[in-house]
């Protein structure tokens, strides 16, 4: 039996509605789903219902991007329950910084010869989170790019001419406000880090421990095998546990599947006792 702890819906930048969600996870047999939208929490309800009386399991969570300059730190955090709390709390305003955020990278484009108005982007975002695949998808419609791919590595990638950062959580404390309001952190995609050397990772994977870091997603749709295993091998070496999911975002990530990633993905669902047993109140 396998499950799929990282998929993203409308309520922030995937292209399928969360109730979809729900029904691609029960036609690949799953018995848990967990909904990390990013920053927000809007759709946790409507998976919800729709998996309500079925087989599947949906774990409510969100996806939080940490203060880190070395490359990306993305935390996803499970059992997250939608409604007041110390993290819950935190997600409208990381909301606030976006909208910022993506009016500043607008700007930019457009004084690059590539007009956008921002309410094109929010179109496109739905009533959703707005991220930038969004805008990378305005930017293909308009034929700007030719691709969601080229529209990341040309203008809006880290460190690219129309990135711009906006405020984030520091990894404590992300760390922290997951672990407060009952939930279990997981380290997203470690590789995003950019971290080659075994002691520096090693540096980097205590440090989150201490912080109370619980998991690391090892079983993810990109890794090789091998990959796997040693990401799941070092999760076990720091006290944490392997995580693993697909990281679905429907039509603005081509040719991954709820479930079995890119074909070959298995989150086995042993995977979720080990980590609900670190959840408070569920
Ligand atoms: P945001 O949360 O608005 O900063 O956007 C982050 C989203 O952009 C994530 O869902 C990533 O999957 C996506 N993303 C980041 N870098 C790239 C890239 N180089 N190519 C395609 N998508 C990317
Ligand atoms: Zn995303
Ligand atoms: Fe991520
Ligand atoms: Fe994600």
């Amino acid at each position: 039996m396998a499950v799929d702890l990282h998929s993203h819906s409308i309520a922030s930048d995937g292209s399928d509605k969360p109730t979809r969600l729900v029904e691609l996870a029960l036609e690949k047999g799953l018995t848990a789903l967990a909904l990390t939208d990013h920053d927000t929490q809007a759709g946790v309800a409507d998976a919800r219902s729709a998996a309500t009386g079925t087989g599947l399991e949906l774990i409510p969570g969100t996806e939080l991007s940490l203060e880190y300059d070395a490359g990306g730190m993305h935390l996803v955090v499970l059992w997250l329950e939608p409604g007041p709390g110390p993290l819950q709390d935190r997600l409208g305003k990381l909301q606030g910084g976006r909208e910022q955020r993506n009016e500043r990278i607008v700007k930019i484009l457009t004084d690059s010869g590539m007009p956008i108005d921002i309410s094109e982007i929010h179109e496109e975002a739905g009533d959703g989170s707005v991220g930038r695949p969004h805008i990378a998808a305005v930017m293909v419609s308009k034929g700007y790019v030719p691709d969601l791919g080229a529209a990341f590595e040309e203008w809006l990638g880290t460190g690219k001419p129309a990135y711009v950062g906006r405020p984030r959580l520091n990894p404590e404390e992300g760390i922290a406000l997951a672990r407060q309001s009952g939930a279990v952190p997981v380290l997203a995609h470690p590789h995003t880090l950019g971290i080659s050397r075994a002691s520096d990772m090693a540096d980097m994977l205590n440090r989150l421990r201490e912080a109370g870091l619980v998991g690391l997603e090892a079983i993810y749709s990109s890794y090789h095998r091998h990959e796997r295993e040693g990401y799941a091998d070092l999760a076990r070496r720091f006290g944490l546990i392997p995580s693993g999911g697909s990281d679905y975002h429907g039509t603005y990530k081509e040719g991954l599947d709820v479930g079995s990633g890119y074909g070959d993905l298995v989150v086995p669902d042993s995977t979720v006792d080990e980590l609900r047993s670190h959840a408070k109140g569920t």
